[in-house]
């Protein structure tokens, strides 16, 4: 499998500034008509839309082949899913395509993508969190997932610069002109750019990466925010640890302290041990699982202290 090479991205990059002075060259070109100035901006916009989709098109390939290696190095058997994970949860906290909370899902722009892509890469390099990934892919997948983001930033790049220099140049031949074509034109001109939709849906799949790797937030008991082990599922689908249920049933509660769901708690048996997430688990997080086991035994233990000798043990 071929990834871009670095070099290569710089070649794009000088591409792009060397399509953007040809492009910026038509203002100069004399015309007899402005018939003739509309198509051949039109058809220089083609052109470089045309490029524009060719980038679309190696970055869904470059994507795909990452999303592969990805999967074989952040695998539960080998030694790396930890850093890939850390690395992960610094990249997620620069938000640097997208947000990534309920309540802030907005695109970035190219600057600000540029700017927190330069912040983590700092940040990954001062921790030293490559130099411990021991896998010899993993390495490789790192530079190349970097070298991907810096692919997007160069699109969203291009897209900006191209619209702005079309926007100059309409306005430009108006004010020439007295004509009023910005507006019309502008919106036919849109059209043959690549879709902002299709840009947002290009971050989110770049985001979407880390998803390949489970992170605890997600797995956490709402009660105790530890890993929610062995994790009881009540008959609402919410899932919370033994030990927390065991002491909410003690306190004489009965409901899921979540939605309230009637009886949730109360009604809870053995059944409703998920096995199946259990086993996940166990396989993604086995040292916060080691971790939640001790400190669970350490917890009944003294419970069973008291009990005996009345003496609250901390
Ligand atoms: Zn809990
Ligand atoms: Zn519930």
């Amino acid at each position: 499998m071929a990834l871009t090479p670095l070099a290569d991205y710089n070649y794009e990059t000088h591409n792009i500034e060397k399509n953007l002075s040809q492009f910026s060259s038509v203002s100069r070109i004399e015309l007899e008509a402005d018939g003739e100035f509309f198509v051949t901006l039109l058809k220089e916009v083609y052109q470089l839309n045309c490029l524009q989709k060719q980038n679309q098109d190696k970055f869904l390939i470059n994507l795909q082949d990452i999303k592969q290696m990805l999967i074989e190095v952040t695998s539960p058997f080998k030694k790396d899913i930890y850093t890939w994970r850390k690395i992960f949860q610094i990249y997620l906290e620069y938000k640097i395509f997208v947000g990534n909370t309920e309540s802030d899902r907005e695109e970035r722009n190219w600057e600000f993508s540029q700017s927190q892509l330069t912040c983590f890469i700092d940040r990954i390099d001062n921790s030293h969190l490559v130099k411990r990934l021991k896998h010899p892919l993993s390495k490789i997948v790192y530079e190349n997932f970097v070298k991907l983001n810096i692919r997007l930033i160069l699109m969203k790049k291009f897209q900006y610069f191209n619209q702005l220099a079309t926007t100059k140049l309409i306005k430009k031949h108006d004010k020439k002109t007295s004509l009023i074509s910005d507006s019309m034109f502008r919106d036919l001109i849109e059209k043959y750019f690549l879709p902002e939709d299709t840009f947002k849906s290009l971050c989110c799949a770049m985001e979407q990466l880390t998803t390949i790797i489970p992170q605890i937030d997600d797995y956490n008991c709402p009660i105790c925010l530890n890993i929610a082990w062995k994790p009881i599922r009540l008959c609402c689908s919410h899932v919370f640890c033994v030990r927390c249920l065991v002491k909410s049933v003690r306190k004489g509660m009965r409901n899921c302290p979540i939605c309230r769901a009637k009886d949730a708690v109360y009604n809870a048996n053995q059944k409703n041990l998920d096995m199946c997430l259990m086993n996940f688990l166990d396989l993604y997080f086995p040292l916060e699982v080691h971790k939640k086991q001790k400190d669970d035994d350490r917890e009944r233990v003294a419970e069973e202290m008291e009990a005996i000798t009345g003496l609250r043990i901390e």
